[in-house]
């Protein structure tokens, strides 16, 4: 460095790359950079966008010193934004840069949307002789508003050659229309709800929370239909009237359009969307308009904690028990917990609803961390249905059939007196294993440790793990005979075909996320069922979760036994809160309603806690089993996936990273073992489980084992995933 050049034009730019510092680049004389601008930088051959940082780059020789572009003319990305980058990359033991990446997607949001030509009347010009179309035009725009041409002919039905006309005579002069927020804004006064006393209550205490500066997390626990959205939107109201922004975090936004109407109702506006099936040009104008404090309400998927809120100052978590909120790819994190510590970071109050809690969130709220707020009882006269298990050992379905006698006959009478069935299960496709009835050949995917899937609708055989898919064959590959194939256990598809043969003559629609027609066709179908459009819905998780049906009184669930199947501490945790959620769509107005579990163990603790309504008592059992053994939330838990393109590699890195754990008191390392899937998408997998104490530094002991373990080589890649969802 000469006197010339001072050390403050030289700053650090997070670039969205695995890097673990960020980059330092040189300031050109005339550009002026604050932390968190965005800038343009090279890098290698190319350029990228990237955030002028905090604190020191990567050290670089000066004459190695690369200048930034461009600065773009964009809102700084706030200094608490910054911070959450750095928590989440530290705690998730990600590179910096690849969690700045999540913040720097939607990349045409950098440079501002550039007005629209707008024209105006100018006080006091004429044309030189008038027509009824010119009439007509000038009449429209004597408001003195600026009009864009085509608005401008259109709402005076004439044609725009006729407002040229009028331009080239000066009657009209072109100004600027600035872009227009997506949204309007929403009024927290609006559509207030006339709340009962329960809620009202709950209503306040939130209101109160929301209306200060302070962190807090609030866990509102409430059944299913009790109205936990009406009494969350008095936060948001309260957010709103200290003029601060709010995320609300939804899983599966793209599908639960109706809550967009029902904020609506309520701030006579809608909040903006952010989620991935967003085009790419709505993505950027919302990307801006949050951060340039335009949009002030965000419903999103759990990638919109990454957005670069101005004044953000409440976030609500709905569903907050739910496993899509964990992201497992690239940068592994739970948008709840990550959501938690954003509130903490920027000091405002978190709210997560669920009418099933993570125990997490129990244990958090038993020991006081949370506040737990609960609401008992359903909205008006909605009752909670009536609950049953079927007990398939005694009730078998018909030979070839999957639904028990008992199930089907009250499907019929839901039918005869006009009502909704809901058959729930969660396994897309026609069934889960076909097999050669002469050899026993087994239909397997070549790349992962997973039987393929038939899918008759698009007669094929399809992977569920990587899509890998081949035409389902007439004959046996193994042995060539023809006609012998055999379809092992159900999916949707199966049970539709059973529901279609049994009832010809009710409404059916199915409803799997691969469904043909995408996002827009399970938003029709969903629409069509509230509506009452359709006798029969048979579906997987997709219908489980938030939809309000009306009509629905009877929900039969097909194998509620398909998710406690695998051994993994968490399954039974998950089982009932799936069970609860979608036997919870029933009975949402006030009619008699029912939900039947058809399974082989009908003395489960699930099961039982299921039927006899009892939540309480299961989730002290479960938290008790989970501190005996001092699993998550009473220890912690992280995993290591180590995969390469062979078996030996994979395993014998697996082994030397285990070699390399440093001694700890507090932490031991169990493994390596091949992981859940050992192969997937051609890549063999081990797994090494990090468990150590609550109060353990298991992020120190991870990155120490991952310094002193060997560095990853040829095929051969490490993910650490903190607080894995299964265990
Ligand atoms: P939850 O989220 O707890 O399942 P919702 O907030 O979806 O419950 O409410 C269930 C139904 O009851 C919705 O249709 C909602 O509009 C209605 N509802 C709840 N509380 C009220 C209220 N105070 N006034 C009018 N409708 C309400
Ligand atoms: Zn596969």
């Amino acid at each position: 460095m000469t006197k010339d050049s001072p050390m403050s034009s030289v700053v650090p730019v997070m670039v969205p790359m695995p890097a673990e510092r960020p980059y330092s680049y040189a300031v050109p004389e005339g550009l002026r950079v604050e932390p968190g601008s965005i800038v343009r930088v090279p890098l290698g051959p190319r350029e990228v966008a990237g955030i002028v940082w905090d604190g020191p780059g990567e050290a670089v020789a000066a004459n190695r010193l690369r200048a930034i572009a461009e600065v773009f003319d964009c809102p700084p990305i706030p200094e608490e934004m910054r911070r959450f980058v750095d928590w989440v990359a530290s705690y998730t033991l990600s590179p910096p840069g690849m969690v700045a990446r999540m913040l720097l997607r939607a990349p045409a949001a950098f440079d501002p949307e550039s007005p629209t030509e707008g024209l105006r009347l100018v006080e006091g010009a004429g044309p030189d002789r008038m027509t009824a179309a010119r009439e007509r035009v000038l009449e429209m725009a004597a408001d003195g508003q600026a009009w864009t041409k085509a608005g401008l002919a259109h709402a005076s039905g004439v044609s725009s050659s006729v407002i040229e006309g009028l331009r080239s005579q000066g009657v009209f002069e072109t100004v600027s229309i600035p872009p227009r927020p997506l949204v309007a804004a929403p009024d927290p006064t609006f559509g207030r709800a006339t709340l009962t006393d329960g809620q009202a209550e709950a209503a306040q205490r939130l209101r109160e929370k929301a209306g200060t500066d302070a962190f807090s997390v609030t866990l509102l626990d409430g059944v299913t239909g009790s109205g936990k959205t009406e009494v969350y939107f008095e936060a948001v109201a309260a957010a709103l009237e200290r003029g601060k922004q709010v995320l609300i975090l939804i899983p599966e936004i793209a599908l639960t359009q109706a809550f967009l109407e029902r904020f609506h109702d309520r701030f006579g506006a809608k909040p903006a969307e952010w989620h991935s099936d967003l085009a790419p040009k709505k993505r950027e104008r919302v990307w801006r308009q949050v951060a340039e404090g335009q949009l002030r309400v965000v419903a999103g998927a759990r990638s919109a904690l990454f957005l670069p809120f101005r004044e953000l100052g409440l976030i609500v978590i709905d569903e907050e028990h739910d496993p899509a909120y964990k992201q497992e790819d690239r940068v592994f994190y739970n948008a709840r917990d990550m959501g938690v510590v954003r509130g903490h970071i920027g000091g405002f109050p978190v709210v997560l609803a669920s009418a099933t809690p993570s125990l997490e969130s129990r244990v958090n709220a038993n020991q006081g961390r949370y506040e737990r707020i609960v609401l008992s009882s359903r909205f008006a006269d909605a009752a909670l249905p009536d609950l049953a298990t079927i007990d398939m050992r005694k009730a078998a379905p018909e030979r070839g059939g999957f639904l028990s006698p008992v199930l089907i006959e009250e499907m019929k009478k839901t039918l005869a007196r006009g009502e909704q069935s809901l058959l729930f299960l969660n396994r897309r496709g026609y069934a889960p294993l076909t097999l050669c009835r002469v050899c026993g050949h087994r239909f397997q995917c070549p790349d992962c440790s997973s039987w393929l899937v038939e899918h008759r609708f698009r007669r094929q055989l399809v992977c569920h793990h990587c899509g890998y898919n081949e035409p389902r064959p007439e004959a046996c590959p193994e042995c060539g005979t023809l006609d012998h194939l055999v379809a092992c256990g159900p999916g949707v598809e199966r049970i539709t075909e059973e529901v279609d043969q049994l009832f010809p003559d009710a409404r059916t629609i199915m409803l799997s996320s691969d469904m043909m027609g995408g996002v827009k066709r399970l938003r029709l179908e969903l629409e069509a069922i509230a509506k009452g459009e359709a006798d029969i819905i048979i579906g997987t998780q997709l219908v489980a979760k938030g939809h309000n049906f009306p009509g629905m009184t009877l929900v039969g669930v097909i194998d509620a036994d398909l998710g406690l199947a695998n051994g993994d501490p968490r399954a039974a945790e998950r089982t009932f809160q799936l069970l609860a959620q979608v036997t919870g769509r029933a009975g949402r107005t006030g009619r008699k309603s029912l939900g039947l579990l058809q399974t082989y163990q009908p003395e489960h603790p699930v099961m039982r806690a299921i039927v006899t309504g009892d939540a309480e008592a299961f989730y002290e059992r479960e938290t008790g089993e989970r501190e005996r053994a001092g699993l998550p939330p009473f220890g912690r838990l992280a995993g290591i996936i180590v995969s390469a393109a062979t078996r030996q590699e994979a395993e014998s890195h697996a082994r030397a990273l285990r070699q390399a754990a440093p001694r700890a008191d507090e932490v031991d390392v169990l493994g390596p073992a091949e992981a859940p899937l050992a192969l997937v998408a051609g890549r063999h997998r081990f797994r090494l489980l990090v468990h150590g104490a609550r109060r353990a530094d298991i992020q120190g002991f991870l990155r120490d084992m991952i310094k002193a373990g060997p560095k990853p080589r040829g095929s051969v890649r490490v993910q650490v995933d903190v607080d894995p969802q299964s265990f």
